[in-house]
């Protein structure tokens, strides 16, 4: 991933000409390690190819797929040319990006530039920048589009008074992504604006995190400061994002047309008066783009020449991405893109030169705009594949093998939820008639839902109640009825509204709002369901066991543990997050069952046994009987181990071992204790940030980590410093995307990116410490330097800030970090294994992966020699292991991990009680024959055999 660095700069070059440029920036490329001796020959091949001049001062030299080879890492060099060099055609560059990229990762750095390209003096900046910092602000801060589209407009609202409509703006916009929460309370302070004709202007530059602009407007003639209210325009402003817009604006109130925006009927009406999106019947037609590079500065130059060739507005846009069109003249816009090989381009044109320009720039996509494309693989190829018809329902007294995902037996009927495709007229009958039934239709989805609120549990009522708003939610309705006056059917036109909100949501590649796109399809769903008249099957009245294919943490999150007895999925593995979730629920799951379980029959009793992965189809009533008596032994075993939670882990032979909680905050902590916890061995900061807007400053931090250390009362804390990034970003945090996350840039690697984020909360944990046992551990450390880095920043911390009782380790997830034991063990206090992460980089299974997670299994002997090595390394040293992966508090394990000489084992509060009583069952000799016989077995499957008949 190519990413923009001030290391990466180098200020205050010369060169005579575009040749010695070059000649400068492949040296420098070389003896930074990226590229061999000869890439030269490439930059200049491609420089003869077509130049890389980008516009704004700017060139990206970069080789061609003949130098593809001497790529040794992906990466950039940057270097400031202020008395510029002349790149051919009197262009001239005053900054040079040079790239090594065996493929087209550049596509994503070119995304980047495109901000800073839509400036208008930035080369000169560029030339003038003093230092590599303020170069890369040009690059990276250049101001960001506004948002204007459909979801920022509300026409007709019920709102009483100028004060109620300024603030259904604000929330359009905090929906939209742009603002934060203390936005509405900042606009309600600002000094309104009357822009003549009863409309109003109101704006904040303050908890904006994206420039946007919403307009409303209120069902019934308003008045405000003795004027008209006919419409109010909030702006959420950043930089001068809106200034072409306002002018627009302005240009519209000067010709008198401003009934135009508040009598408009649609928000479409509003977009199109204002310029921001082109109107619904602009002639448009597909393209799938077979670039083998994507829509990179070379075709898109290309296109966009021949785009200037028409005299009129044309627009192109990725279909999939939820994105708003943008002009295909605009070279920068392009590129901003970031379109794909194999993705379907849009291109739309006003009507009066659809006809003469769509055909032109379909061929000249279609032939590879100046580039030698490869036809792309017809679709069945690319389309995931169905079921096979092959499948059966497995028959009654079989028993389906899945992954044990959460312990316990549960049995009841099948509840199948399975996503069936409903089929549905495109147009309607007649605009009144869809309005009723989509009325009706939402009335009886507002009943249902209204149901599950009076019967859930409050956290689960709220989703509910959000998924009530989302239903009455006027940006939608509107929206809806927009296409009902063109003829779309009730269900088309809200399927289409609620799929271009939730994609749209996606786009922003923000886990907070991917799952309100996740609502938003549920709740899309149950209004389709109602229009179709198709039944939902019926939640069963007794508990039951779920059967879906997945089951993400949000719906885990609104199952009732009152009603669901146990789960069952066809997909997944045990360290998914929906499986820790079940598992802090105390739900009974197995996972990763097959997809033929999804043939069940409803109702089907079932039986399954989240401890040993099995699930018995209709089983014969003896089994069923054995197996509810071992579930009640279980529970007595269980009760007796809570009797006895306090008592220490001491094998019968007198091995000690300590059990630790992992916990996300400080909430509970009082509770964790109680559940016989010796201390906590994980307490994942991650969730302390998510709950916040902001990165919480280092006060809020430290009182968090003191209601901790308060509550532990002298028992040791764990802390791992912030582990997000990658596949779990923080929604404050703009974090690159990435093509693989889970090897990107995530824990470690990405605080030593912003020292000053780790540098507050080391200052924070120390400060909190005072002289009680404090342990910090670093997550994903895979080197030694990202060690030492994040050491050294304690050690200089620890200067000012003095802990009596401090040890600093590093979180073994890493294989290479398991392999590098022995010479980190020399340095580090201690280690504690993540399992999780550990087992996905041994196995490379991604952890959440809908097929092969199932077979992420930590007992594997890969993983359990990767433990074997660290603790033999560690121990070498005299330092101390623990264990705080899910693998912890399996119990198939525990003997396994005792007998590898584990010191520590840190799990989830609800399991301290049964993990200790395992190891006061167990013998360390036993246990240390076992591990070592286990460390010879080939599979997973073995070891857990092995453990069995131990
Ligand atoms: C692990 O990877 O085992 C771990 C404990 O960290 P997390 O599950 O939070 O990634
Ligand atoms: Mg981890």
């Amino acid at each position: 991933m190519l990413e923009l660095a001030n290391e990466q700069i180098a200020m205050g070059q010369v060169a005579v000409d575009k040749a010695s440029a070059l000649r400068l920036l492949a040296d420098r490329l070389v003896a930074d390690g990226l590229v061999a001796e000869g890439y030269l020959d490439g930059l200049q091949a491609r420089e003869a190819q077509g130049s890389t001049f980008l516009g704004q001062g700017i060139a990206i030299p970069h080789g061609t797929p003949q130098t593809r080879d001497l790529v040794f890492a992906t990466g950039v060099r940057l270097l400031q040319f202020p008395d510029g060099v002349d790149w051919g055609d009197g262009q001239i560059v005053y900054l040079a990006i040079g790239i090594a990229a065996r493929s087209d990762e550049h596509l994503r750095l070119l995304q980047l530039l495109t901000r800073a390209l839509g400036e208008t003096d930035l080369a000169e900046a560029l030339r003038r920048a003093s230092s590599a910092d303020a170069l890369l602000k040009l690059l990276q801060g250049a101001p960001r589009e506004l948002e204007l589209d459909a979801q920022l407009i509300s026409l007709n609202l019920p709102a009483d008074d100028f004060d109620e409509l300024a603030w259904r703006g604000a929330r359009l916009l905090q929906r939209a992504g742009c603002v934060d929460s203390g936005f509405a309370a900042l606009l309600q302070q600002a000094e309104p604006l009357p822009l003549g004709e009863g409309l109003w202007w109101l704006h904040s530059e303050r908890e904006v995190l994206q420039p946007g602009l919403a307009f409303v407007t209120p069902q019934q003639p308003l008045r405000h400061r003795d004027q008209p209210l006919n419409g109010l325009f909030c702006l959420a402003s950043l930089g001068a994002a809106h200034q072409a817009l306002l002018e627009r604006l302005c240009q519209v109130l000067i010709e008198g047309r401003g009934q135009t925006l508040y009598q408009a009927t649609s928000s479409r009406d509003v977009l199109q008066v204002l310029g921001g999106e082109v109107p619904a019947d602009w002639p448009s037609v597909r393209v799938m783009l077979a670039n083998p590079h994507g829509l990179h500065a070379r075709p898109a130059k290309v296109l966009a020449q021949l785009a200037k060739g028409f005299d009129g507005e044309i627009r192109i846009r990725v279909t999939d991405s939820g994105q708003a069109g943008v002009s295909v003249k605009s070279l920068s816009r392009l590129l901003s893109l970031g379109a794909r090989r194999g993705q379907e381009l849009e291109l739309i044109a006003e009507p009066s030169i659809a006809a003469d320009a769509l055909p032109v720039l379909l061929a000249a996509i279609e032939q590879g705009l100046g580039e030698d494309v490869e036809p792309l693989p017809s679709t069945p190829e690319l389309a995931p594949q169905p079921v096979p018809e092959t499948l059966q329902a497995p028959l009654p007294g079989t028993q389906v093998q899945g992954v044990g995902a959460a312990p316990g037996i549960a049995s009841g009927p099948a509840h199948v939820r399975v996503e069936r495709e409903i089929d549905y007229p495109l147009r309607g009958e007649s605009c009144a008639q869809e309005r009723a039934r989509l009325r009706a239709a939402l009335a009886a989805v507002n009943d249902e839902l209204q149901a599950l609120v009076q019967r859930s549990d409050k956290a689960i009522a709220e989703i509910f109640v959000t998924h009530q708003e989302m239903l009455a939610d006027p940006a939608l309705t509107d929206e809806v009825d927009q296409r009902l006056t063109q003829g779309e059917s009730a269900a088309a036109a809200w399927m289409t509204v609620i799929e271009a909100a939730a994609s749209q949501q996606e786009a922003l590649r923000d886990a907070l709002l991917a799952e309100r796109a996740a609502d938003l399809r549920d709740v899309g769903r149950r209004v389709l369901a109602q229009l179709c008249g198709v039944t939902e099957q019926a939640e069963p009245q007794q508990p039951y066991v779920l059967v879906m294919a997945e089951v993400g943490p949000s719906d885990v999150a609104r199952l009732d543990p009152q009603r669901v007895a146990g789960i069952v999925t066809a997909h997944g593995g045990a360290t998914a997050h929906s499986a820790i979730v079940a598992r802090a629920l105390g739900i009974p799951a197995v996972v990763g069952a097959g997809a033929a379980i999804l043939l069940l029959e409803p109702g089907t009793a079932l039986l399954l046994d989240g401890q040993r992965g099995k699930v018995s189809v209709a089983p014969p009533a003896d089994e069923l009987q054995r197996a509810l008596a071992e579930r009640d032994q279980r529970e007595q075993r269980l009760q007796a181990a809570w009797s006895q939670r306090h008592a220490p882990a001491v094998t019968r032979d007198g091995h000690a071992l300590e059990v630790f909680a992992n916990i996300g905050d400080s909430s509970g902590i009082d509770k964790v204790v109680e559940q016989g916890a010796e201390g906590v061995g994980l307490l994942r900061t991650e969730l302390i940030f998510m709950a916040h807007p902001q990165v919480p400053d280092v006060a809020t931090q430290e009182a968090e980590y003191r209601r901790v250390l308060d509550g532990l009362q002298g028992r040791p804390l764990v802390v791992r410093t912030l582990d997000v990034g990658g596949d779990k970003p923080l929604p404050y945090w703009p974090i690159a995307a990435e093509d693989n996350p889970f090897l990107g840039v995530r824990g470690v690697r990405l605080t030593l990116q912003r020292p000053q984020v780790m540098e507050d909360q080391l200052r924070a944990l120390l400060q909190a410490a005072d002289d009680r046992p404090l342990r910090i551990m670093f997550p994903m450390v895979g080197q030694m330097h990202e060690w030492r880095a994040a050491k050294a920043m304690v050690e200089r911390l620890r200067q000012d800030i003095p802990v009596a009782d401090l040890q600093v380790g590093i979180m073994i997830e890493v294989p290479s970090a398991a392999l590098l034991a022995p010479q980190l063990a020399r340095e580090v206090d201690f280690f504690s294994i993540g399992t999780n992460d550990l087992t996905q980089y041994t196995l490379a299974i991604d952890r959440g992966h809908s097929s092969l997670s199932a077979q992420a299994d930590g007992l594997h002997p890969a993983v359990l020699q990767l433990i074997d090595m660290t603790v033999r390394a560690a121990h070498a040293e005299g330092k101390w292991v623990g264990v705080c992966g899910e693998l912890a508090a399996d119990p198939q394990a525990v003997s396994v991990l005792l007998g590898l000489a584990v010191d520590e084992l840190s799990v989830s509060p609800r399991s301290i009680a049964e993990v200790k009583a395992l190891v006061r069952q167990a013998d360390y000799s036993t246990a240390c024959a076992l591990a070592r016989e286990a460390l010879q077995q080939d599979s997973a499957e073995a070891v857990r055999a092995l453990v069995e008949r131990y």
